[in-house]
């Protein structure tokens, strides 16, 4: 008996890092899983999963995407984290973040939402961060504002379809170890003159000690996905190793 028998999952950003482990990670639970990316290239490896190009800044692409996975659950995982303060942003830079990190979950809920109403059961799981609302970090300014703007989001949607069995959570992980964050340890530590240095700042962050593994994130949403988790909603999850405690 899988955690996840008979449920059909949609995962966006589903190509690398937290969005690939936990498409992995909920198919093994036996979910019927729909793995999408803005780049399907990156899905082709994945066995007893169906790969979908879905690209969440594009409102056609993603309706095309609800439309065969018809989810039960949806795990909005697409984001991408800008460097710099409010001094070096630019107006392109919010609004593609945004557009990316908030608005794409917008464009995916009202997508897949009505399904699950009509089937009296769905958990959306969103990706914030615990640079948001929960911690400021530095350098984040455009990143952590985003992902602050989820966590409102995620009460909102939760709040109003509190009564008709759909849950909506967050996810708020600290530094967790994926391609785009190798790249942003080898871009500062361009700018420190060493990469060690570099990953000693990420990784000092975390009173732990370490940085998560994309696995580590994956069994929360698992969890969130499952209906082991049918007593919460409208929360952000914080698994941060210690980071804002
Ligand atoms: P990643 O950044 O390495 O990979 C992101 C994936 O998103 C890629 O496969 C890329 O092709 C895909 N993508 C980019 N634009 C897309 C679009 N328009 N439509 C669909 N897919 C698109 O993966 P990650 O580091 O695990 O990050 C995943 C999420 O987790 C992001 O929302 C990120 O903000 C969040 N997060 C990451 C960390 C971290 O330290 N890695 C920490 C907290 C939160």
């Amino acid at each position: 008996m899988g955690r996840l028998d008979g449920k059909r999952v949609l995962v966006t950003a589903a190509g690398q890092g937290i969005g690939r482990a936990s498409a992995i990670a909920m198919a093994a639970e036996g979910a019927t899983v729909f793995a999408s990316d803005v780049n399907p290239g990156l899905l082709a490896d994945l066995d007893g999963i169906t790969a979908l190009a879905l690209d969440v800044r594009d409102d056609a692409s993603v309706r095309a995407g609800v439309a065969q996975a018809r989810p039960d659950v949806l795990f909005n995982c697409a984001g991408i984290v800008p460097h710099g303060s409010v001094l070096t942003a630019t107006d392109d830079d919010w609004a593609a973040t945004f557009d990316l990190n908030v608005t794409s979950m917008f464009r995916t809920i009202r997508a897949a939402l009505p399904g699950m109403l009509d089937r009296g059961a769905g958990s959306i799981v969103n990706m914030s961060s615990a640079c948001s609302s929960i911690i400021g970090a530095p350098d984040r300014f455009i990143y952590g504002t985003t992902k602050a703007a989820v966590i409102g989001l995620t009460k909102s949607v939760a709040v109003d379809y509190i009564t008709r069995g759909v849950r909506c959570n967050c996810i708020c992980p600290g530094t967790v170890d994926s391609p785009s964050w190798q790249d942003r340890v080898t871009a500062l530590g361009a700018e420190l003159g060493s990469r060690d240095a570099a990953l000693d700042r990420f990784v000092q962050r975390q009173p732990m000690g370490r940085v998560a593994t994309a696995q580590e994130i994956a069994a929360l949403v698992v969890y969130l996905a499952s209906d082991e988790s049918a007593f919460t909603t409208g929360q952000p999850h914080v698994i941060d190793g210690g980071w804002s405690g």
